[in-house]
C-alpha cells in the first residue's frame, strides 16, 4: 500500500482489520457470492473483503462510518461500476433504499463489535429483504446467537434472531488474523431469513417484550419474572410450567406465551 493511503486503526469505530489472506480466502468462501447478486457490506473499512466481493462479478453497496476511510476505497474500487460507496452509520441505514425485491441482499460484514447487536436488530427489521447475512463476530456472541435452550448461552439474542433466522456458526477466527489484534476471539456466522416463520407471534414486539422481561432475571422463575405481564392462569393457558426458569424455555413457548399476551391485550 503507498504512503498516501496509510490508515491508523481507530477504536471507537472498533476497526479491527483483517489481513490474514487464508481467512479472507475462507470468508469469501464461505460468502460464495455470483455474478448478478446484490451484497451489502457493512464496514468495508480498507478493503480486504471488498476486493474478493467485487470480484465475484456481484454488485456491491458499502456504508462506511469512518469519513478517513472513504478516500481510500474510492481510490480502490471507484473505477467499478458494480460499486457504490454509503458513507454513513450502518445503525441508520435505510435497507429499503437499495431495493425491494425479497430475500434479495446478501449482507455481509467483519464489524465493529461494539455495534454488532443493535445492527443485527436493525437488520432483522428488514429481514423481508436480506436473502442472508455474514458477518465476523466476537465467538462469544456467535455462541449465543446459535445457543440452544438449556444453557447459558440462550437469551434474547438467540431467540429474537432465531425467530427470524436460521443460524450456522461456520468457523472460529483467532486475534492473530487481525490488525491490530483484538482481545478476543472472533467467529464467522450466516444467518438466514427464514422464507417462512416456523412459529409466527401474533404481535413480534409483544414477543420482544415477554423475552426482555423473563430475561432481565434469569435465575427467577417465570411466574416471577412475568408477574408484570401475565398471571399464573395465562401461564398455565399458554401450555407453560410457571415454575420453571426462562432459559428452559423454547422459542415456541416463548410465542404461545406472547400469543397469550396479545390475547389479554386485546381483551382489556
Ligand atoms: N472490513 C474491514 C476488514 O475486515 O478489514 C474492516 C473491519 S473493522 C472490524 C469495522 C469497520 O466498520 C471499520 O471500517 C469501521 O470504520 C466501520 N464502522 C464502524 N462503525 C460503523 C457504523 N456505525 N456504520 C458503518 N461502518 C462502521
Amino acid at each position: 500500500m503507498s504512503e498516501q493511503y496509510q490508515h491508523r486503526a481507530r477504536k471507537r469505530f472498533g476497526q479491527n482489520f483483517l489481513h490474514d489472506a487464508g481467512v479472507i480466502h475462507r470468508i469469501l468462501r464461505g460468502i460464495h457470492a455470483r455474478e448478478g447478486e446484490h451484497l451489502v457490506e457493512i464496514g468495508p473499512g480498507q478493503g480486504a473483503l471488498t476486493e474478493g466481493l467485487l470480484g465475484s462479478g456481484a454488485q456491491l453497496d458499502v456504508i462506511e462510518l469512518d469519513l478517513d476511510l472513504i478516500p481510500i476505497l474510492r481510490a480502490k474500487f471507484g473505477h467499478e461500476p458494480r460499486f457504490r460507496l454509503n458513507q454513513g452509520d450502518a445503525l441508520k441505514f435505510d435497507f429499503r433504499q437499495l431495493g425491494h425485491e425479497p430475500h434479495s441482499l446478501r449482507v455481509v460484514g467483519n464489524l465493529p463489535y461494539n455495534i454488532s447487536t443493535p445492527l443485527i436488530f436493525h437488520l432483522l427489521d428488514h429481514a423481508d429483504l436480506i436473502r442472508d447475512m455474514h458477518f465476523m463476530l466476537q465467538k462469544e456472541v456467535v455462541e449465543r446467537l446459535a445457543a440452544e435452550p438449556g444453557g447459558g448461552d440462550w437469551g434474547r439474542l438467540s431467540i429474537m434472531v432465531q425467530y427470524h433466522c436460521r443460524v450456522e456458526h461456520l468457523f472460529n477466527v483467532g486475534p492473530g488474523a487481525f490488525n491490530p489484534p483484538p482481545k478476543v476471539d472472533s467467529a464467522i456466522v450466516r444467518l438466514v431469513p427464514h422464507a417462512k416463520l416456523p412459529h409466527p407471534a401474533k404481535d413480534v414486539h409483544l414477543l420482544e417484550r415477554v423475552v426482555r422481561e423473563a430475561f432481565n432475571q434469569r435465575r427467577k422463575t417465570l411466574r416471577n419474572t412475568l408477574k408484570g405481564l401475565l398471571d399464573a392462569a395465562d401461564i398455565e393457558a399458554a401450555g407453560v410450567d410457571g415454575s420453571l426458569r426462562p432459559e428452559q424455555l423454547d422459542l415456541a413457548a416463548f410465542v404461545r406465551l406472547a400469543d397469550q399476551l396479545a390475547l389479554r391485550t386485546s381483551t382489556v
